[in-house]
This record gives C-alpha cells, sequence and structure tokens, in this order.
C-alpha cells in the first residue's frame, strides 16, 4: 500500500511517472452521511497500478460500497481526493463526471442486475448502456452481438431479460459495464446471489476481459473464493483500509464473519 502526502499534487506526480502511468489514486479518503453517526470512510489512502486487479474484503458495514461508489464518481467524498490518470474525480464538475462515468469508468453496484431493462433484450440493455456515447464512439465499439458472443449470451441476445437466469443477467450486466470500454471497472458484489458454478464463471470471465482490454478491475467480495483469483487483496474495516496480500502470500482477511486470518508467522 502507498500511502501518499496529501498536499502532493498528485496529478502532476501522476504526469511525471512518479506514480506509473494512469493509476488510481486515493488520498485521505472521508465520507460521513448526515444525520448519521458513523463515519463510513475515516482516511482511506491506496494506490492502484493501471490493469491491476484487486480484491475488497471486509466485515459488514466496512465501507467497501461507500469506497467503490466514491471511486465511481456516483457519490462525492466528505473530504479527500481521487485522481484517476490526470483527472481529479474528486473535484470535477458534474458535468464532467457523468462523461467519466459514462466512458472511463464503469461501476457494477451492488445487485446490478436489478438495473438491467428488464422487458428490453439484452442487445437493447448493450445500445441502452451505450446512450451517452457519440455516434461516433458507438461506431468504433465492439458490436452488440459480438459482445453478447463474448460473455456467452450469443444465443439470448434478442431474449428479454425477465426471461434470463440470474448467472445470464449477471453476464450481461458485466457486458453492459465493459460496452462503453472503461478504463476502470467497479464491481461491488458481483457474484454473491450466484450458484457456484455461475459463480466461477463469472469470475474467470472478469479476469479474461481483463486481460483482453487491459481494465483495471477492483471488486467487492464477501468471498473468500473469489478473493483468492485475485493477486491484490485489500481488507477494509472500520472505514479503514487493513492490511494487504499480494500473490497469496501474507493474506490477512478479515472475513465476513469478522474473523481475521493471520498468516502463520503472525498468529
Ligand atoms: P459495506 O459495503 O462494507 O457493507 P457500506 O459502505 O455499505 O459498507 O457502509 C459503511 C457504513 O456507512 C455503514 O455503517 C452504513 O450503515 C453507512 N452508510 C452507507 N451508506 C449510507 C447512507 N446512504 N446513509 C447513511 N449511512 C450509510
Ligand atoms: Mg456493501
Amino acid at each position: 500500500m502507498t500511502v501518499v502526502d496529501a498536499d502532493v499534487d498528485f496529478g502532476e506526480l501522476d504526469r511525471q511517472g512518479g506514480l506509473g502511468v494512469r493509476c488510481l489514486g486515493v488520498v485521505h479518503l472521508y465520507r460521513t452521511f448526515e444525520g448519521h453517526d458513523v463515519v463510513a470512510l475515516q482516511g482511506v489512502d491506496l494506490s492502484i497500478r493501471p490493469g491491476e486487479r484487486v480484491a475488497f474484503l471486509g466485515p459488514s458495514g466496512s465501507g467497501k460500497s461507500t469506497l467503490l461508489t466514491l471511486l465511481g464518481g456516483i457519490q462525492r467524498p466528505s473530504a479527500g481526493r481521487i485522481f484517476l490518470g490526470d483527472s481529479e474525480i474528486s473535484r470535477l464538475p458534474e458535468p464532467e463526471l457523468a462523461r467519466l462515468r459514462s466512458r472511463r469508468v464503469s461501476t457494477m453496484l451492488q445487485g446490478a442486475t436489478r438495473n438491467l431493462l428488464p422487458y428490453a433484450t439484452a442487445r437493447q440493455n448493450i445500445a441502452f448502456a451505450r446512450l451517452a456515447l457519440s455516434g461516433a464512439e458507438r461506431k468504433q465499439a465492439v458490436p452488440e452481438r459480438e459482445l453478447l458472443a463474448r460473455v456467452g449470451l450469443a444465443s439470448v441476445a434478442d431474449q428479454v431479460v425477465s426471461t434470463m437466469s440470474g448467472g445470464q443477467r449477471q453476464r450481461l450486466a458485466l457486458a453492459c459495464a465493459v460496452s462503453t470500454g472503461p478504463q476502470l471497472l467497479l464491481a461491488d458484489e458481483p457474484t454473491s446471489q450466484l450458484s457456484h458454478e455461475d459463480r466461477d464463471a463469472v469470475i474467470s470471465l472478469i479476469h479474461e476481459l481483463g486481460d483482453e482490454l487491459g481494465t483495471t478491475i477492483v471488486v467487492v467480495t464477501h468471498q473468500p473464493e473469489v478473493a483468492a483469483t485475485f493477486p491484490r487483496t485489500i481488507t477494509m474495516k472500520g472505514g479503514r483500509v487493513g492490511l494487504e496480500g499480494r500473490d497469496g502470500a501474507e493474506y490477512v482477511v478479515i472475513g465476513a464473519e469478522g474473523v481475521v486470518h493471520l498468516p502463520t508467522h503472525l498468529a
């Protein structure tokens, strides 16, 4: 974990290559909710390199979803800064933030399949996800049928969402999320409602698409089997970032039940 100084001009440092190209940087991030005592995020610092894949773990209420919505530019931080490449997400005016959300960053919120249009077909859902793109951008994008075939939905391309299985809907939500060619894909519990078979298939697909598109991927999960497929895991607790693990070593996993699993030499 890289902890950076809040006074540093992060954008300038990034342009100079000090942080590597186009990383996601988070500096002293706080989020409170008016009228609520809890501080959902209390000073999160982190740095994610381009193309990196990170899984966030941690008990319920530890701030994972809040962090994801801030990274996705869906909510604004109460304090602190978020940088994506040379943009400072946390200070962008709303129209530019909307532009960023429709192109550079895709967020699959918890229960993302609920945001699909139930009475529209799979193809229509992809077209809808690309509504904010210009005609030229849409022409450059992967054609709907090709994208659907890529996620294993070729046979249901013209079927309405309400007739699809949970696994098919999650694949479609993923196809919609990557359909705009984002630099960063954020997914909150993308496999929590799925059978083991569908869960493994969706996670493999996320990694395959990441390989093909070079997308930076951040996933929130409470499933250790899912986290184990990620080269980097970060655990959150009480609105703070805890210990990190890399490449399967030195994991300190705070399970959904709040149990801390220490590496053997620390136990
Ligand atoms: P997680 O995804 O790890 O379960 P959340 O980010 O959803 O955690 O929540 C972190 C804390 O912030 C919790 O205490 C939760 O109750 C609170 N919180 C989240 N969103 C809101 C909101 N819109 N209004 C009030 N409190 C919220
Ligand atoms: Mg959550």
